[in-house]
């Protein structure tokens, strides 16, 4: 990955789409399924406690899908599948500053639902778009906690 270390100037502020989030009401069911189809296992799970889900990737060339199953009541995983059913919850989107993005997309017009960075799956920091800012589209731009932490003065 190119290192920019201009602040400021930078027009483009996603790099590449990182990965795809799936809700699922199953993650076990998800798993079989998914690795029957993409004929591969998925690499990892992982709860994150903070968001009330559990997740596991699989990884596609160079984007990953991340499933997504509510791990309580409240999670935005349980409220999202309530009302619109299992599938495309997310696109995330890689950047490689996601304080400087989120500054970004705020003076673009863009709805943040979280606006400091929060700990996310896989390694990363991450920050969702509300999707009625985004063609309905729920958004999340992350960053790998080590890029974060390697590129901080
Ligand atoms: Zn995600």
């Amino acid at each position: 990955m190119q290192k920019v270390s201009s602040l400021g100037t930078k027009l483009i502020i996603m790099e590449k789409l990182e990965h795809i989030g799936i809700a699922v009401r199953s993650l076990d069911k998800a798993n079989d399924v998914f690795s029957k189809l993409l004929g591969a296992l998925h690499y990892k799970t992982e709860v994150v406690e903070s968001e009330g889900v559990r997740t596991s990737f699989f990884q596609l060339g160079g984007v990953k899908l991340e499933f997504l199953e509510a791990t309580r009541e409240d999670s935005p995983i349980a409220k999202f599948i309530e009302k619109r059913g299992e599938g495309i919850h997310h696109l995330a989107f890689e950047v490689s500053d996601l304080k400087q993005s989120i500054e970004q997309c705020r003076q673009k017009g863009f709805e943040l639902i979280n606006d400091t960075p929060k700990a996310g799956a896989d390694n990363k920091m991450i920050c969702f778009l509300h999707p009625k800012s985004t063609a309905g589209v729920l958004v999340e731009l992350c960053q790998e906690i080590d890029a974060i932490s390697s590129s901080s003065h």
